[in-house]
């Protein structure tokens, strides 16, 4: 990059950079001009870790990741030298990572999830299914499905109540001091977003290469809060071809293109365009 300043950049896994058959086969050419520009690819999804970690294989990322919408910041033992720029945020120690957790324990969205059923709320989370079922809802394979089951800090689930009870639902959440937000499926959370994790994560980075350029890319509402914390703010199309009518931001680029056909050109319009910037 001539540019001189270093570039980060931030994505989605589900309907982002995989398609709905959980390929990111499409965005292969700009994956490989990022790995060889070293612009460290952030993936921060509403996945757990060992999902996430499938997928660092499958790309041959070696960079920190998001986990749980926003619940854990994953980052490689060593990857910053100076390991002192991230006691601040007070990481744990676990083999091969320092985890910053910002997210409610899973057990307490678990309890809470009992609890709203037992009120009578027609509510299912991703802990109340099989593996089986998991992947049959999903099609995921039963390797993923078993790994999306090992969560830490958020409770994908299932509602079946209309409208008005979907009201009442949220406002019962809101009254445990618990939150909702939406990718593919309604996830159960802490007060933790994919934003908080960013911004955490930025601060991280600003300290060890100074000026930064950042980026993020997503689809859905649950991208928002990362959208808003980066300069360069970018959504793809969804299957149906259009782009979530929720995801506003007034520098907001709207690439065309469904899932990691969108995140290809618009990764590979932005990184020629950097390119130039003298
Ligand atoms: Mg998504």
């Amino acid at each position: 990059m001539s540019s001189g300043e270093k570039i980060i950049v931030f994505s989605d896994l589900d309907g982002t950079l995989l398609d709905e058959n959980y390929s990111f086969a499409a965005a292969r050419p700009a994956l490989r001009k990022m790995a060889e520009s070293s612009i460290p690819l952030i993936l921060c999804s509403s996945k757990t870790r060992k999902e996430i970690e499938h997928y660092r294989d499958e790309i041959g990322n070696r960079h920190p990741f998001i986990s749980e919408n926003g619940g854990g910041i994953f980052i490689p033992e060593g990857y910053f030298p100076d390991e002192t720029i991230l006691e601040r945020f007070s990481p744990g120690i676990e083999p091969g990572y320092r985890v910053i957790r910002l997210g409610t324990p899973y057990r307490e969205l678990r309890k809470a999830l009992a609890e709203l059923r037992a009120e009578g709320f027609p509510i299912t989370g991703f802990g109340d299914l099989s593996t089986a079922e998991l992947a049959k809802l999903t099609g995921l394979s039963t390797h993923e499905a078993l790994l999306s089951k090992e969560r830490d800090f958020d409770e994908p689930f299932l509602f079946m109540g209309n409208e008005e009870e979907k009201s009442k639902l949220f406002r019962a959440i809101r009254g445990r001091c618990l939150f909702t937000t939406q990718g593919v499926y309604w996830h159960l959370l802490g007060d933790n977003d994919k934003g908080k994790a960013v911004k955490i994560l930025v601060e991280i980075f600003r300290a060890r290469y100074g000026s930064l350029k950042t980026v993020a890319l997503g689809d859905s509402p649950n991208d928002l809060p990362m959208l808003e914390n980066v300069d360069i703010p970018l959504v793809v199309q969804r299957p149906d071809g259009r782009h979530h009518s929720a995801l506003s931001l007034p520098n907001l680029g709207k690439f065309e293109g469904i899932g990691p056909h969108g995140w290809n050109s618009a990764m590979l319009a932005l990184l020629s365009r950097l390119e130039k910037v003298p």
